[in-house]
Order: structure tokens, then sequence, then C-alpha cells
């Protein structure tokens, strides 16, 4: 495995590589095993996997978040060799937003505009575009690997990619959860005992939807009040519990066919967002 920290070197090392196919996985380090699972999918799938390891500036709204965002390049550096990782891309700020550097990727519409990009600010997914487009151009990947558990960035890709005509197929890997059902994510370290009890809410209410829509409750309002039932108690200060398109991220009255139920809210000072798909594939 090698280590490159500029466009440059990491174009140099996919060089000779280009005759099989190359597989790309973008995550922001801190690494645990929701990373490992596109890994993993990754290194059965292509030829040669490049991680890249940027903790992007641009998306972040908070600089608190930012400065707290756990930094962890030796360790991610030991899971992505144990991983069978061929090129870790772990660039500095400069070399990604060097000086004078002024173009925006921005989607338009609810994709980008609602949710997260509502409760987070425009620049949350301005920041995930941008740093997005200019990783898969620096890679040029045949796939990229995406997490289910980030649903409206997938969303926001997919039609970034789509629109720009990038030359990329965008793989999404299921939301990797501890045995008790708790979406994995670089923030849960952040949890006291207890918070991480209360957290536990979260992927309990998607639970209690899913099984309510299997019993026929169809309306999106009923739904959402059996999941604010389970999220009451927790003492979750709640951002949103939304039924939308998964392509679209427009808001559904009622199940009929695809939905997404996504739910974002604070637990003490940790912020953590989880989704699920209900009605169909
Ligand atoms: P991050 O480092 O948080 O930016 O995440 C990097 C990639 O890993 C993104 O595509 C995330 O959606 C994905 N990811 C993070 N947590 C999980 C998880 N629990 N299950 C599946 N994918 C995940």
């Amino acid at each position: 495995m090698i280590v490159v920290r500029t466009v440059a070197d990491l174009r140099a090392a996919l060089q000779p590589r280009r005759d099989g196919s190359i597989g790309l996985v973008p995550t922001m380090g801190a690494l645990h095993e929701g990373h490992a699972t596109l890994l993993r999918a990754a290194r059965a799938a292509c030829d040669t996997v490049v991680m890249s390891i940027f903790v992007n500036p641009t998306q972040f709204d908070e600089q608190a978040d930012l400065a707290a965002y756990p930094r962890t390049e030796d360790a991610d550096l030991a899971v992505a060799a144990a991983e069978g990782v061929d090129v870790v891309f772990a660039p500095e700020a400069a070399e990604v937003y060097p000086a004078g550097f002024a173009t925006t990727v921005s989607v338009a519409g609810p994709v980008a505009e609602t949710l997260e990009g509502a409760e987070r600010g425009r620049g949350h997914f301005d920041g995930v575009a941008t740093v997005v487009t200019k990783l898969l151009l620096a890679a040029l990947p045949d796939h990229a690997y995406f997490g289910a558990k980030d649903a409206q960035q997938v969303a926001v890709i997919r039609r970034l990619v789509a629109d720009l005509g990038l030359p990329v197929e965008v793989v999404v890997c299921p939301t990797s959860r501890d045995a008790d059902g708790l979406a994995r994510s670089s923030r849960n370290a952040r949890l006291s005992p207890d918070e991480r009890v209360r957290a536990l809410a979260i992927s309990r209410a998607l639970q209690e939807v899913t099984d309510a829509e299997a019993a026929g409750i169809r309306r999106s309002d009923a739904l959402r009040d059996r999941a604010l039932d389970v999220l009451a108690a927790a003492l979750i200060e709640l951002e949103y519990v939304a039924f939308v398109d998964p392509v679209t991220f427009a808001p559904v009255a009622a199940i009929d066919g695809p939905v997404l139920v996504a739910i974002a809210g604070r637990v003490g000072s940790t912020r953590l967002i989880d989704n699920i798909v209900i009605g169909g594939a």
C-alpha cells in the first residue's frame, strides 16, 4: 500500500493500473467497521482500491464540529492496509483548495436544499459536491463507493455524476450497524455511555416505522407519530423525521413505493443521522 499526498502523485500511482478497474472509497478518516464494509465491497469488485482520507473543511457548518472531528491517520492506514487498499490519497487542505480557489459545484433542488441541506446550511452539500467532484476527477475511478447511512449525500452525488456526465459508477453499500442497531459513525465515539443508550432510540424509531408500515399503516403523518413516540423518551433534540422520495427528496404523504425515512437529532452535543427505506426496494 502506498500513501500519496498530491494529485500528481495519485495520478502517477494509478497510471500503470488503468488496464484494470479502479474503485475509489472517499472517507474523512476515523475509520470504523462501516468504512470497512465499503473497502471490502471495493476490494471484491475492483483490481485497484483507492481510499481517500480528507476532512473536508468546506462541508462543516460548525467550526467546533470541524475542530472536534477525530483525526486518527496512523490507525486509519493500518485499517486500510488490513483491508487490502492499494493506494491511500491523504492530501492537505492546500492541495485540495489551493490559493485562489473559486469554483463550487452546487446541486439545486430539494435533494440538496432540504433536511441536511436546511439544517446544516447551503454550504454543506456545496462542500460535499465540490470535494467529491474533485476526488473523482483526481482518481478517475471506474466505481466509487458510498454508504447508505448518508442517503442524501448519495442522492446529491448521483445527481452531480449524472448532470456533469462523470464516467463513474456510483455504488451504494448498506448502512453498517452495531449489534444493537446503532448506525456506525465516527461521531459515536463522542457519546457518553448514557448518551449511547439514548441514541438507540433513533434506530428503534426507524424499526417501529418499518414494522408499522408492514402492518398496513400507509400515511406518513401516522408513521411519523409512531417514530416520535419512540424518540420522545430518549431526550433527543430532534431536527427532523422526514418521509421523502429517495431520489428527489420531495416529501411524500403516503407510502406508495419506496420512501426514505430519515431522522436527525442531537444526543447531548453529538449530532446523529440515520435512515431506512420502506415501501419496497
Ligand atoms: P465519512 O468518513 O463519515 O465521510 O464516511 C465515508 C463514507 O463511509 C461515506 O460514504 C459514508 O456514507 C460511509 N459510511 C459511514 N458510516 C457508515 C455506515 N455505518 N455504514 C455504511 N457506510 C458508512
